[in-house]
Parts: structure tokens; C-alpha cells; sequence
């Protein structure tokens, strides 16, 4: 049996034609198809990778020139080799992961800093990179049922509903913004501040 890796599913996931329609301004964020391609070239060249983790995130390394992680939870899979792969079917919910920590991985890239005097906070980079997620799930055919099981996921997957169907965007409106910044859960600033290569 070929199992398909990790790394093969998230370059198929961030180069597809769905990501065309993930586009929008968030606050002072932007997401825009392009970042994602280029996000696919770093993971291509091995410089950013996966691996398994307690849960999602994204990992910048302390160093510069260092390989960055992206560590997506361990019930991803993992093959005999230590390989991680995708396991089958490869869920519409895991197409949003590897969307959702991409965004992480685009602004720590652009060195978009978390200034509280400039507004951007690191809610406001976990709340865009909610809603690209949930764009992802949902333009893979996400079903509402059973999930989304909490209040932030209802909330973020009815967001990316409204911005797919062009009832809100490409320019986020605040209320929007501060409603999803409300609800999402943060790590630390330190999480989005470039610090890599
Ligand atoms: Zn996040």
C-alpha cells in the first residue's frame, strides 16, 4: 500500500486551485493566494517541515537560516519510518491545518510584527489564520455534522462561510474582526515574530 506523506499532501492542499479563493484583508493582516505558494516552495526545499505534535502551531527557530516546523497533531499519522502521513481520507478539517499554520508561517516570512501600538496583537493573527482555515475546510466540502463541536468553531466556520459567499470581504469588517479575535485562543507574541530565515 503507497501511503501518501504529509509533506506531499500539504504541497497538493496550498497549491490547489481552492486556495485562489482564500483573499482577504483582516484588520491590518492580508491573505492572499500567492503567500501560500510560496509557503508550498519552502516546505519543497525542506525548509519548513512537519512534524508531530501535542496539537497544531507553528514553530519559528530560534536561529536564522534553521528549519522551521510546522507541528501538526500526531493523529496525522505516522508511518513504520518515522515518516508522518496523511492518513486516508485526508479530512477536509487537515486541509485547514496545513492552511491555517501557513498563515502563521506567511507573516512570521513577511516579519509582520505584534506591536500593540500598531493594533496588530496576536490575536488578530490566530483570528485570520482561523478564518483561512475554516475558507479550507469548507472549500473541501467541510460537513457541519457532528462538527464543529465548540462556540469559536461554529463562529469561525459561519465567518468563512459569509466571506466565501462574498456576503463579507475581501476587507474583513471590524465588527467581524473584533468578534473572531474575541473568541480565538492564543500562545504567546513571541509565536509571530520573525526570527528565522
Ligand atoms: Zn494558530
Amino acid at each position: 500500500m503507497t501511503r501518501i506523506t504529509l509533506k506531499k499532501r500539504a504541497l497538493e492542499t496550498l497549491r490547489h486551485a481552492n486556495i485562489g479563493r482564500i483573499n482577504f484583508q483582516y484588520g491590518r493582516l492580508h491573505v492572499y493566494p500567492h503567500q501560500f505558494a510560496r509557503i508550498a516552495e519552502l516546505i519543497e526545499a525542506d525548509h519548513i517541515s512537519y512534524r508531530s505534535a501535542n496539537g497544531n502551531h507553528y514553530d519559528p527557530t530560534p536561529e536564522r537560516g534553521q528549519r522551521h516546523y510546522i507541528g501538526v497533531h500526531s493523529s496525522l499519522g505516522r508511518d513504520e519510518n518515522g515518516t508522518l502521513v496523511a492518513v486516508n481520507p485526508f479530512l477536509p478539517s487537515s486541509r485547514g491545518t496545513i492552511v491555517h499554520e501557513a498563515c502563521h508561517a506567511t507573516h512570521d516570512y513577511q516579519r509582520v510584527t505584534v506591536r500593540h501600538g500598531d493594533s496588530i496583537l496576536p490575536r488578530q493573527f490566530e483570528g485570520a489564520a482561523t478564518l483561512a482555515g475554516w475558507m479550507t475546510a469548507l472549500l473541501w466540502g467541510f460537513d457541519q455534522a457532528p462538527s464543529p463541536q465548540t462556540d469559536t468553531m461554529r463562529l469561525a466556520a459561519e465567518k468563512a462561510r459569509l466571506v466565501l459567499d462574498g456576503t463579507i470581504g475581501p476587507r474583513i469588517d471590524a465588527d467581524t474582526v473584533r468578534e473572531l479575535d474575541a473568541a480565538v485562543a492564543t500562545g504567546s507574541a513571541n509565536m509571530y515574530v520573525f526570527n528565522g530565515t
